[in-house]
């Protein structure tokens, strides 16, 4: 038992302490880390399905901490969401994806997506951030995917649907990422207005050979081409499973079966490759 700020005695089992201690642990190493330099992005493709041409790319944050060793977003996100360092950590990404983004440009039409957290939608310097972001790189506002996650939008749907509009007035692409697994996925469709529709990997790891699209791939497929969206299936590791999206007319998708996360040189040069072909 230990004593809280309140001086109420809380009991921890032993593993909530471990896990308590652990984020204590991160979130001190995370002050600072952004000046500090320990970021990078990592750059996975997104190819059309139709001829496998290279459409864009997700940038993915990784962490090499000096003390605790290399940390997996899933890990320290939430930390940083918690501890209010995430603010800091998104300009980053911002700032880095969009000037990678457009050193790429004498390179192809490609788009480029960054993650948001939920909490940032919430908060006003989202939109300041990503217009500094694309006026400080020349990127085009078009080339720039924001992808966000429904619990993003259940906490203040109002002032998330504001934020979402400010971001589109910026000429901003949108997409819902994890689509399916939130609460109330249909409803969200019809209160915020998104360009894409990332289908979740769960749904896209049950597509199995020699079977018909599991329903609601299917069901998903179907309703963003019925409202006019990007359809686009992340984690395909098997060809049958990219196979079957293609035939049922899925538009994009990502996955270790097309590449893994790229490192920015290796990124550019299946980009250099692909002009040149
Ligand atoms: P996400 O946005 O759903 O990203 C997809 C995750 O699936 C990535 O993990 C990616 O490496 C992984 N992945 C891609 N293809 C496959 C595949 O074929 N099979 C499997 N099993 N996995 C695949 P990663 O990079 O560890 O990122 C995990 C999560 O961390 C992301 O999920 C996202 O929610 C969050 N994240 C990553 N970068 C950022 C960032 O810059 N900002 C914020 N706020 N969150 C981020
Ligand atoms: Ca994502
Ligand atoms: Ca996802
Ligand atoms: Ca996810």
């Amino acid at each position: 038992a230990e004593l809280d700020g309140r001086n109420r005695v809380r009991r921890f089992e032993p593993g909530m302490r471990a896990a308590a201690q652990a984020a204590r642990e991160l979130e001190q190493e995370l002050h600072g880390a952004v000046a500090r330099g320990e970021f990078r992005l990592v750059y996975q493709p997104v190819v059309a399905l139709a001829d496998r041409r290279l459409t864009g790319f997700e940038a993915l944050l990784r962490w090499d901490s000096p003390r605790l060793g290399p940390v997996g977003p899933d890990r320290f996100v939430p930390v940083a969401e918690a501890a209010g360092l995430i603010d800091e950590i998104t300009g980053w990404v911002l700032r880095e994806a969009c000037a990678t983004a457009a050193a790429w440009r004498h390179l192809g039409d490609t788009t480029m997506a960054v993650n948001v957290s939920a909490s940032q939608l919430t908060s006003p310097d989202l939109v300041g951030c990503v217009a500094a972001a694309l006026a400080g790189s020349g990127l085009p506002a078009g080339a720039l995917v924001l992808e966000v996650t429904e619990t993003a939008l259940v906490g203040d749907p109002e002032r998330a649907a504001a934020c979402l509009g400010a971001l589109r007035a910026l000429g901003v692409r949108l997409a819902l990422d994890d689509f399916g697994t939130g609460y109330s996925s249909l409803a969200h469709l019809r209160q915020f207005t998104v360009d894409v529709l990332k289908v979740d990997r769960s749904f896209v790891g049950a597509i199995a050979e020699g079977e018909p699209l599991p329903a609601i791939v299917r069901g998903t497929i179907d309703l963003g081409r019925t409202l006019g969206l990007e359809v686009l299936a992340e984690g395909v590791e098997h060809e049958h499973q990219a196979r079957l999206l293609a035939e049922g007319r899925c538009d994009t998708a990502q996955g270790y079966l097309f590449a893994r996360p790229l490192e920015r040189c290796d990124a550019e040069a299946l980009l250099l490759e692909q002009a040149t072909a």
